[in-house]
């Protein structure tokens, strides 16, 4: 892998695993963003969310069925099902791009489970559910990757969703308000004071994996250590 880094035609793959953007797939060589995809769940953790709901309530009213609706058993079988479907759609997708740069390498951030901040008991079960997705998102890309002779590669995932893919500095997470730049953690957008560069979060995550693994930015551990050690 360390030669292949040195390679510098070498194309990187790199994907962000997200609740509503499923994956976002950013292609890189020579420096460059060559190719961006956006895989959307299609109102999937909506849907889910609306069916967790259901099955809540009907727990709520056991021993009271209601005509006409589906058992929550019925209810929870569909729920995995359609996670599994989008799963492998999701790594298909992929690696669908991945076999359009022969020789690239396929990269993953470790990853990190999304908390639900409180809720209702469906919000975290719904917060659950897609984690177990991204989880089996990456497990079946990987397997994918590797049936069609790609290398898939973990990296670090420090940082990624911080800083700025083009400058490094820390930026901030927003949504538009009337106009406003509203920042707030759960922003799709991503905003660098430093630059004034302005892009979707996911997609600024995305390119943030290729600096890691190239470990191109401060804020990347190994060098992180090292400016500590020339300073101290
Ligand atoms: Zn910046």
């Amino acid at each position: 892998m360390v030669e292949r880094k040195r390679d510098p035609d070498l194309v990187t793959v790199a994907v962000d695993l997200n609740v509503k953007q499923l994956a976002v797939i950013t292609v890189r060589q020579h420096s460059q963003v060559i190719r961006t995809r956006f895989v959307s769940d299609h109102g999937l953790d909506q849907a889910r969310f609306g069916h967790l709901k259901r099955i809540a309530k009907k727990q709520w009213q056991s021993g009271k069925p209601v005509t006409g609706e589906r058992s929550n058993q019925q209810l929870w079988a569909h729920i995995r099902r359609q996670n599994l479907d989008t799963a492998h759609k999701t790594a298909r997708a992929i690696v669908a791009v991945c076999e359009r740069y022969p020789g690239c390498v396929l990269l993953f951030e470790r990853l990190r489970k999304i908390k639900a901040k409180g809720g209702s008991k469906s919000k975290r079960r719904n917060r659950k559910q897609a984690n177990q997705l991204r989880g089996k998102i990456n497990q079946l890309a990987r397997e994918k990757a590797y049936a069609a002779g790609v290398v898939s590669v973990e990296v670090n995932p420090h940082g990624t969703s911080q800083y700025c893919a083009r400058c490094g500095c820390r930026g901030v997470r927003f949504t538009y308000q009337a106009g406003q730049r509203v920042p707030g953690t759960g922003g799709k957008l991503f905003f660098c004071p430093a630059c004034r560069y302005e892009c979707h979060a996911d997609f600024n995550a995305s390119v943030n994996v290729h600096h890691s693994f190239f470990r191109e930015f401060h804020w990347q551990p190994r060098q992180h250590k090292r400016l500590h050690a020339l300073s101290g």
